[in-house]
């Protein structure tokens, strides 16, 4: 589950989230619409901690990301527990960043080795199985620079679930990606939205992508949410001016 409560983000005088508050419950799947600029990725950004909030607070499965309970108290998060409450969270970019020179199987065993300290030949069985689950098995010898974009992507989500992570937070994934190359990243992500437990939070510009898998799909603008729904409801019958004119700019 991932709160977020009263959360305030601001870069200098700009406001960018605006005393948010909206939460997603264990194994629903979350998309994040509106503008750009409107403060999405902002979001993704403070679940990886990559920035702080200047005021409220953030928990995912329960824990506090901004601040951790010492003596019955709750005071600012160190660093030990923020590696801890990110162990929980998955996230795959724009840009895939994989290890380059890496093949595609030590890409997705790299981590959990290295982090969680699986053994080598545990991180290297379930490396299989979800280099199969993405389709890409007749390439796990390969190097990043040896596959297309829309492969390595597929990699960066199997790396990322490598990590048997709670929440997976996805942004704009498919946007760097070649025309032909979206469909089969969608495709595996459609499947991973199906079949396992996992939350997602995703950031797209892809409505039929969100219209698929997204229980809830929040419409933002200006760091507020204008609009929460189901995908039905909310594409087929947006209750704000604010979406229509949104969703017709992007069709
Ligand atoms: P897009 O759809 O274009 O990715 P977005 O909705 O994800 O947009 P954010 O990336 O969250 O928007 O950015 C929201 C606002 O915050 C923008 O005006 C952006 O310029 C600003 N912003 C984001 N990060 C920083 C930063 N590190 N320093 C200053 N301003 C920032």
């Amino acid at each position: 589950m991932i709160r977020f409560q009263d959360v305030t983000k601001r870069f200098g005088e700009l406001t960018v989230l605006d005393d948010l508050c909206f939460s997603v419950y264990p194994r629903k799947h979350v998309t994040l619409i509106g503008p750009s600029g409107s403060g999405k990725t902002t979001i993704l950004r403070l679940l990886m901690t990559l920035v702080k909030p200047d005021e409220g607070t953030i928990t995912v499965d329960g824990e506090h990301l901004t601040h951790e309970e010492r003596n019955g108290k709750l005071v600012p998060a160190g660093e030990k527990h923020i590696r801890e409450v990110r162990k929980k969270i998955g996230m795959v970019f724009q840009q895939f960043n994989l290890f380059p020179n890496m093949r595609v199987l030590r890409n997705v065993t790299e981590a959990p080795v290295h982090v969680l300290g699986m053994s080598k030949d545990e991180a290297e069985a379930r490396a299989r199985d979800l280099i199969e689950l993405v389709g890409l098995t007749d390439h796990i010898d390969k190097y990043p620079t040896q596959l297309s974009g829309g492969q390595q992507q597929r990699v960066a989500i199997a790396r990322a679930l490598a990590m048997r992570p709670k929440v997976l937070l996805l942004d704009e994934v498919t946007s760097a990606l070649d025309p032909e190359m979206v469909a089969g990243v969608l495709d595996v992500l459609r499947d991973i939205a199906h079949t396992t437990e996992i939350t997602m939070l995703c950031v797209t510009h892809e409505m039929s992508f969100a219209r698929d898998i997204s229980d809830c799909v929040m419409m933002f603008d200006k760091g507020r949410i204008v609009e929460a729904a189901p995908p039905e409801q909310l594409f087929g019958d947006p209750r704000h001016q604010r979406t229509r004119d949104f969703l017709r700019s992007v069709q």
